[in-house]
């Protein structure tokens, strides 16, 4: 492993080229998802002829526990599980077990969240919760049939989903943040619905810019709806007042509904770029350390795992890693008027939404 040994690194905070420290990680646990959203895993890509990583391609939960700690060592504070669809991993709640016992170097805990589509949560909720899972996140983006299905190719009822919503909020895995990606045309109209039916439920509802993840999604920067113009829509019926940041480098900006029924966030990744304070690393199901979500290639670290190096030289691998970061892919889109790059981009259920 060239380029590791001169790194002096145990138990430091790293930092990129651009000075932004390492202090989330979003572990994908699996490639494989129960639903097919048109912006995410297109049909026509996945289907019976994708394939996906075979099973002994994926890190097992010893391996990512092992990875997990080095990274805490080196600065992250906060670990989503993702995918793919995380509660498709047999046993996650086990997973989630493991990492919550993490601390970090002054010996805090380490939160533990997750970001799932919601079809398998009522039965989870309540495991994930006992496991330690601190926080949740739950992908919606409509609630009529119509929509839900034009969205996420599913003949899943959107009941199922509020029913896994409720199911967390009922265990205590509150407040439970609800994700809304939206495209113009397909679900925009449904923008002002969903915040009427989020308001004054104690959760929190984030409409998110659709982004250009991946290949196979044909994404057009026409179908993006800009997260001012979302506001603007949202506050025509409800008035809003912007809140200051929960803490520096927030990706979602806040805003509470003026009459104090609670609050909303905008995640504009495309049209006001935060990659300036981007500070999250990804691993992908198989166990590559890629440094931002557009990135074309990632640094294997399940080969040196495998191959049994120390854990000090694990660390400096990643931090070796994170040190060479100098991605800033949507400020650099922004530049170019929304053009994306064409360089090969990894999809989004393998890098870990
Ligand atoms: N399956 C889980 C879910 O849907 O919540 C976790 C993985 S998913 C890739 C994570 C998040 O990425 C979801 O909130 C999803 O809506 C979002 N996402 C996926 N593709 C996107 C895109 N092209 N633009 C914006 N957000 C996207
Ligand atoms: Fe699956 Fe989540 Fe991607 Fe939808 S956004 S296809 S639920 S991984
Ligand atoms: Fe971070 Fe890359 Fe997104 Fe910028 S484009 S915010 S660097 S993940």
């Amino acid at each position: 492993m060239p380029g590791t040994d001169a790194i002096s690194v145990v138990d430091t905070p790293v930092v990129d080229v651009m000075g932004r420290p390492l202090r989330d990680l979003r572990i994908s646990v699996t490639d494989r998802c129960n639903l097919r959203c048109t912006y995410c895993m297109p049909r026509a890509v996945f289907n019976e002829n994708h394939s996906f990583l075979p099973r002994a391609e994926l890190l097992s939960f010893e391996e990512i526990e092992r990875l997990a700690r080095q990274f805490v060592r080196l600065g992250v504070r906060k670990i989503r599980l993702t995918g793919g669809e995380p509660l498709l991993r047999r046993g996650i709640e086990q997973l989630v077990e493991r990492l919550a016992r993490l601390q970090t170097t002054a010996g805090a805990p380490v939160e533990i969240a997750l970001t799932t589509n919601g079809v398998l949560l009522a039965r989870k909720a309540r495991a994930l919760k006992d496991a330690g899972l601190a926080r949740i996140t739950v992908s919606l983006d409509g609630l009529s049939e119509a929509t839900f299905r034009r969205m996420s190719d599913t003949d899943t009822p959107v009941r199922t989903v509020l029913d896994g919503i409720a199911e967390a909020q009922r265990v205590g895995l509150a407040p439970v943040k609800v994700n809304m990606v939206v495209r113009r045309g397909v679900n925009d109209h449904e923008i002002v619905a969903m915040a009427g039916h989020f308001r004054n439920s104690g959760m929190v509802l984030r409409f998110i810019e659709y982004m250009d993840v991946g290949c196979s999604n044909g994404w057009r920067m026409d179908e993006v709806v800009p997260a001012r113009e979302m506001l603007d829509r949202i506050a025509d019926r409800y008035p809003l007042r912007p809140v200051d940041p929960n803490y520096a480098g927030e990706v979602a900006v806040r805003w509470h509904y003026a009459d104090g029924s609670g609050e909303i966030g905008v995640i504009a990744s495309v049209t006001q770029a935060f990659c300036h304070e981007c500070t999250r690393g990804r691993l992908s199901t198989d166990g590559r350390l890629y440094t931002c979500l557009f990135a074309t290639e990632g640094l294997d670290l399940r080969a040196p795992l495998r191959a049994g190096v120390a854990e000090d030289r694990l660390a400096a691998l990643i931090a070796a890693g994170w040190q060479r970061r100098n991605d800033c892919y949507s400020q650099q889109r922004q530049a170019m008027a929304g053009a994306g790059a064409a360089a090969k981009k990894i999809e989004m259920s393998y890098i870990g939404g």
